[in-house]
């Protein structure tokens, strides 16, 4: 597997994970809308499996809509809300492209973040008025780890749009955060199973009791009508049992993957000039999660980097993407005012279950040496 630090692109299924998921792929294949014994199997796998989530997520099994992935469950949150309430979508300038592509789809409005990477309250308050009917605020940013206000968001929107419903991505979070806390008092909140230890493909969104979403897929009338199709089971029986172990172990890996975050940031801003780490101010990492480490690198481009550090088995991303042959600054850089130069030497590093101190060795030992080799620039 080499050096994986890129846990937030996925991360590997756990064991536990993938040992819940085999015997429904072979002997336990019912299709739980059935009536005979091995639909009614299935069914209660997933009955069992809505209640574990449920429970990790802080909110009832019945408000707990199974999708296929995080993508689905933020284009449903956006997409569903709007069509049953009319209006227009409110999301933050640097969600993922699953929330931010559907609210620009459907004529929304983008609020600005701060050079902190967190979103800013009183521009979204501006920005509110009765006719948002949907505010979507992630819970963690994908890319810089920054973790938002969420209850500081829930609180300004009841005030200023009180028909407005409040989605939040947990996309990132779910491992890391507890939802019972940190997403009180939010409407809708979307998770993705790949992202701790369970399979692709396979997702969620807490939909509130009370809170209707028109389906984007209609059909079988499965999941309450609010998502037709028959259920991947063995992917969500897989998703429940991570997301049980994730939750588990929150805080004991939590803190061990801080203290090996610290050391890899720590060690690189010791050994390089130029390199600012984002979403961070005055030293204080109290706003990102234990498990992204996201550095800005002065005279690089993250594509040349992460080619050479793969050739040390360093495995890491960027969050640039190639677009149409052009190269673009990640927009969620862009939305914290950072520079274009700047911008396209993004480094992220994210850990996860399996990280250790040699992984973060190797990163301490290959980083440095590879961007002084690309300042220096080809060899004549
Ligand atoms: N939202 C966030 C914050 C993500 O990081 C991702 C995946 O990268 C998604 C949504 C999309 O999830 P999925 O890959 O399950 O479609």
């Amino acid at each position: 597997m080499g050096h994986y630090l890129d846990n937030a692109a996925t991360t590997p299924m756990r064991p536990e994970a993938v040992a819940a998921m085999l015997p429904l792929l072979t002997e336990g294949f019912g299709n739980p809308s059935g009536a005979h014994r091995l639909a009614r199997a299935a069914r209660q796998v997933l009955d069992d499996a809505r209640e574990v989530v449920a429970e990790a997520l802080a909110c009832l099994p019945g408000e707990v809509v199974f999708t296929a992935g995080g993508t689905e469950a933020d284009n449903l949150a956006v997409r569903g809300v709007v069509e049953a309430r009319g209006g227009r979508p409110l999301c933050s300038a640097i969600e993922h492209h699953a929330v931010l592509e559907p609210v620009e789809h459907l004529g929304g409005v983008v609020a600005p973040v701060g050079a902190d990477g967190r979103i800013d309250l009183e521009r979204l308050e501006g920005l509110l008025d009765p006719d948002i009917t949907l505010v979507s605020v992630m819970a963690a940013n994908n890319e810089t780890g920054v973790v938002q206000p969420l209850a500081d968001v829930v609180e300004v929107v009841r005030r200023r749009a009180p028909r407005a419903a409040v989605h939040t991505d947990a996309v990132q979070a779910a491992c890391w955060l507890d939802p019972g806390a940190y997403a009180a008092g939010v409407d809708l909140l979307s998770i993705s199973a790949h992202k701790f230890g369970g399979p692709k493909g396979v997702g969620a969104l807490v939909v509130r009791a009370g809170v209707e979403v028109a389906p984007l897929l209609r059909g079988g009338g499965q999941e309450r009508d609010r998502r037709s199709g028959t259920q991947n089971v063995a992917g969500i029986a897989a998703m429940a049992e991570a997301l049980r172990l994730a939750a588990l172990e929150r805080a004991d890996e939590g803190a061990r993957l801080a203290a090996l975050r610290d050391r890899l940031v720590d060690g690189l801003v010791a050994a390089l000039d130029g390199v600012v780490e984002t979403g961070v101010v005055d030293g204080d990492r109290g706003h990102k999660l234990p498990s992204i480490a996201h550095l800005c690198i002065e005279g690089v481009e993250s594509e040349a980097l992460i080619f050479l550090l793969e050739k040390e088995e360093v495995l890491v991303s960027a969050a640039s993407s190639c677009a149409s042959g052009a190269m673009e600054p990640s927009h969620v850089l862009v939305a914290m005012g950072y520079d274009r130069a700047l911008a396209f030497g993004s480094l992220r590093l994210s850990l996860g279950r399996t990280t250790t101190e040699a992984d973060v060795d190797a990163a301490l030992a290959a980083i440095p040496p590879a961007v002084e080799r690309l300042r220096r620039g080809p060899r004549r």
